[in-house]
């Protein structure tokens, strides 16, 4: 029973389904009644979670899916103002414009962002349009600003860019080396896990230039400046070899490409590490022969990895150090990249991606293509369209005039979003599907109202490869699902997009992608499956690389140290970097929006250390002006020992501190992922 404006209330039904935030995947029940959502609980036979879930899945949801800002009519830009409007009218106008631009410029004049928050389905569904309506490959997701570098980067050295494990492996691990992942805060049932393996045992190895949580656990923490893990992993290497810790057999039968990583690590010695790192090099010494050590040594990595200039090279590094040591392909080994947002590893398996179709297939590869021609019996672009990360840049020649945006807020969530903005202001027409107002709404010429994930059927992929069922457990507030929309987006450009129920889309995703060949939605009642999933009697795949690799043998990819783009001057003394808190997600459009949350994390503040607190004259919660070269924000600081001296932390979760103002947008050049870990900051005192 719950108590609801003075009455008590019993719930008619619990729906099962996925949380929303983060990459975890946990599982939530969901007690409903009258159409309203009553609870958020964690459910207790959840894959992942058994009954845990942290405080967003527990008090970030209940009031969200209701509260009263939900966009519930499309919405027309008419002389500035936003004017409620019929779906119908809003779609005609949608279609109209986009086909006008297409007539004129050309299909590459096109764009998409997909949704990393979405369902598998809606994603797949939103590449389809782009592809076969649009006509253009200029489709990606927010994978491109945050684990586009594990996508390249692991599929280098493994031939599949994915977690190679399973979370509760995590448990059975000897040695955890967790590297550039504050995962207490931003993946936090992963942690609990982590927590779990430490009282079994297993030793903790913590690479982070904050100190973080887990620092309290770890055997050794590599107090790392920001933009160094090739230099210390390296390092590393290079004890290991030193120490003939090596695992020989493992090298020779499974891999290629060692002399030259031989070759590479010989010139990082730990104390040449030593002076680029920051790290003292007994240190670096002990990491290595305790993670060389260990029967099942497992490496945990996030967006301090990926988010640099670097970061493919970073995640070919981590690749190199799990296969000289023979940690890949068995259980409680491996490398497990932590996904952000919830779907963002599906939002790439369904091909929301600029280079390739489902599962992976190359646009490119003439085959291929004229298997998706023939199954969606229309001609498709051949030519790898352009990132996010670049449809937002104007390039000259290669402008995109029109743009459909579904579940992203790139105005607030790209790096230098001054730059951002300008381009959404000079798109020709911009089109926002959404469930909150956001920084990007505000440059849409339409917007339309989006479903929740409690409105929504489907599926979610986590971050260890398991797709599990998102359940609708109520009527969207907005009268229709998002697959629904894109549909008649497409119909109405005259292409016949149309199915019964989001099943039918997963039916025609496993009949394209071999990878996928043994999902129907029936078969994932029972806590999901993990792929490949080859056949309909297939179990899926917990551990991959057991046997070979994707590729056959692993493949060392020797990469040299790099400083972050932009660095410190006297101008600009600090480096700032960023990431999340455990209370708030992403833009935070969604948990701003929970009273509960904002009382426990009610506004943004700059860390810094004592020691520059002192130098700058800066008290504990004074407000404070933040430049960087390319913007300013105003926010308090907190002086904390959580930052080491000449660094700064800020979170990007809150609309009057934009973050990301300051970012800088310097480009990983392989997987064109923004350098949002590392930029030259001033504080000054208001
Ligand atoms: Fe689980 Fe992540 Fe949701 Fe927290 S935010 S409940 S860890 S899926």
């Amino acid at each position: 029973l719950f108590i609801r404006s003075e009455k008590w209330i019993r719930p008619d039904r619990t729906v099962v389904t996925i949380c929303p935030y983060c990459g975890v995947g946990c599982s939530l029940d969901l007690k409903i009644s009258e159409d309203r959502i009553l609870s958020v609980t964690p459910s207790r036979d959840g894959a992942v979670n058994r009954g845990q879930a942290c405080v967003k899945g527990h008090f970030g949801l209940e009031e969200i899916i209701h509260h009263p800002d939900r966009f519930t009519t499309p919405l027309i830009k008419r002389n500035g103002q936003f004017e409620p409007a019929s779906w119908d009218e809003a779609l005609d106008l949608v279609a109209r414009r986009f086909t006008e631009i297409q007539d004129r410029y050309g299909p590459d004049s096109l764009g998409a962002f997909s949704s990393s928050r979405c369902t598998n389905e809606e994603n797949y569904l939103v590449q389809k349009l782009a592809r076969a309506v649009f006509k253009t490959n200029n489709v990606d997701n927010c994978a491109r600003v945050c684990h586009a570098p594990s996508v390249t980067g692991l599929a280098a050295c493994f031939g599949s860019g994915a977690a190679t494990n399973s979370f509760d492996q995590i448990e059975d691990a000897d040695v955890l080396f967790i590297i550039g992942s504050n995962t207490t805060e931003a993946h936090p049932v992963v942690s609990l896990k982590i927590i779990k393996a430490a009282r079994n045992g297993a030793k903790i190895i913590v690479a982070d230039p904050r100190k973080i949580e887990l620092v309290d656990r770890a055997s050794v923490w590599l107090n790392q400046k920001p933009g160094t893990s090739i230099a210390l992993i390296n390092a590393m290497m290079n004890v290991i070899l030193k120490e003939g810790l090596e695992d020989r057999d493992f090298i020779d039968r499974r891999t290629m490409g060692f002399e030259n990583l031989q070759k590479t690590v010989e010139e990082y010695p730990p104390e040449r590490a030593s002076q680029i790192t920051g790290v003292a090099a007994e240190d670096i010494i002990e990491a290595a022969r305790l993670y060389a050590s260990a029967d099942k040594a497992m490496i945990i990595y996030g967006l301090g990895i990926t988010e640099h200039t670097t970061g493919t090279s970073n995640v070919m590094s981590l690749g190199n150090l799990a296969m000289l040591t023979g940690n890949v392909g068995r259980r409680s080994t491996g490398i497990m990249p932590l996904r952000g947002q919830n779907n963002v590893q599906g939002a790439c398996d369904m091909g929301a991606l600029p280079n390739v179709h489902v599962g992976y297939q190359p646009v490119t590869d003439a085959g291929i293509r004229s298997k998706f021609e023939e199954a969606w019996k229309v001609a498709l672009p051949s030519v790898p369209g352009q990132t996010s990360t670049q449809m937002i840049e104007r390039n000259p020649g290669k402008e995109i005039r029109g743009l459909y945006i579904l579940g992203e807020d790139p105005a607030h969530t790209e790096p230098d979003t001054n730059r951002v903005r300008s381009t959404l202001e000079s798109l020709d027409f911009l089109v926002v599907q959404e469930i909150f107002p956001t920084e990007t709404t505000r440059y849409a010429d339409v917007i339309l109202p989006a479903a929740s994930f409690a409105e929504c059927d489907g599926t979610f992929t986590n971050g260890e490869r398991r797709i599990q069922r998102v359940r609708k457990a109520i009527p969207a507030l907005c009268g229709q699902e998002n697959w629904l929309t894109i549909c008649q987006i497409a119909q109405r450009m005259g292409y016949p997009m149309s199915y019964g129920h989001p099943s039918e889309i997963m039916d025609e995703i496993a009949s394209l992608a071999p990878m996928f060949a043994g999902v129907k939605f029936d078969r994932l009642d029972d806590g999901g499956l993990q792929w490949p999933i080859p056949s309909l009697d297939h179990p899926g795949t917990e551990t991959l690389h057991a046997e070979s690799f994707s590729c056959g043998l692993g493949r060392f990819n020797a990469v040299q140290h790099k400083y972050p783009a932009e660095q410190t001057d006297t101008e600009y003394p600090l480096i700032l970097t960023t990431g999340r808190r455990r209370e708030h997600y992403n833009c935070g459009s969604m948990t701003r929006r929970s009273k509960g949350i904002m009382w426990v994390w009610p506004e943004e503040a700059i860390e810094i250390s004592p020691a520059d607190a002192r130098e700058l004259e800066i008290e504990d919660g004074e407000t404070v002006v933040v430049s960087s070269r390319r913007g300013s924000v105003k926010t308090k600081a907190r002086v904390t020992d959580k930052s080491s001296r000449g660094m700064a932390f800020m979170s990007f979760h809150y609309q009057d501190v934009l973050t990301n103002l300051l970012t800088n947008a310097a480009l990983d050049p392989q997987a064109k992922t923004p350098e949002y870990k590392a930029c030259a900051v001033k504080i000054e005192k208001l």
